[in-house]
């Protein structure tokens, strides 16, 4: 039984959530690995290989970014990042620096056991394997051969921008995708209205699948953050 559990491996100093979190994931059947600091956190890491690593950004020794960055060297593993709200801009360079996802404290157990299912989903779509040739959520289809989207069998008249981001978004499920990420990948580099064109592109694509304002069917809205296509 005890080697077919995931191994999650939680980097944070704060006792009191460190064990909150410990707890919560235990009881769900979740092997934990822990670390109240970045460099001890680094070298459990790589010793153990865990499936999916719980960051504090706010570490005492080196900043949790400095974790992301040297894990990402070594592997594709999920991160799910736990942020105060204070650390809005730190939260978002986590995720440029291929974070998976946050949590915004305090947050609650079922929040912390939903993200954690959806970051090991993920992690199993690893991009290395075979792209798929297409998307599924929902009653959502992205057919990437034809470039066609439809929902509940309806075709979806998308322009090609607009199929451009759909589709960036669904081969990334399950994650945060940021601003800057997105613009980078569909026009290549970022200036001042890009943001807003961005949003309007999305606010479109929301209208064209049949998604009312504040509806989170298909993706999600992480406000001052990006999008997130979900994954079920
Ligand atoms: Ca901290």
């Amino acid at each position: 039984m005890g080697n077919n559990k995931y191994k999650i491996l939680i980097v944070e100093d704060d006792r009191s959530i460190l064990g909150f979190v410990q707890t919560i994931l235990e009881a769900n059947g979740y092997q934990v690995l822990t670390a109240e600091r970045c460099a001890q956190g680094l070298l459990v890491f790589s010793s153990h290989i865990p499936d999916l690593v719980v960051l504090d950004l706010g570490l005492p020794d080196l900043d949790g970014t400095e974790f992301i960055r040297q894990a990402r060297a070594l592997s594709a593993v999920p991160i799910i990042v736990l942020s105060a709200r204070t650390e809005e801009a730190d939260k978002v360079s986590a995720l440029d620096l291929g974070a998976n996802d946050y949590i915004t404290k305090p947050f609650g157990t079922a929040e912390l056991l939903a993200r954690v299912r959806a970051a090991l989903r993920s992690g199993r779509l690893s991009p290395q394997a075979t792209p798929a040739s297409r998307f599924t959520v929902d009653d959502l289809v992205i057919d990437y051969d034809r470039r066609q989207v439809t929902v509940a069998g309806s075709p979806v008249h998308l322009t090609q921008t607009e199929y451009n981001i759909l589709a960036f978004l669904s081969q990334h499920t399950g994650k945060v995708m940021t601003y800057a990420a997105i613009i980078r990948e569909i026009w290549g580099s970022m200036d001042d209205g890009s943001v807003k064109k961005l949003q309007v592109n999305m606010a479109n694509i929301r209208k064209k699948l049949g998604c009312r304002p504040g509806d989170s069917r298909y993706v999600t809205n992480e406000l001052g953050v990006g999008y997130r296509m979900l994954d079920e």
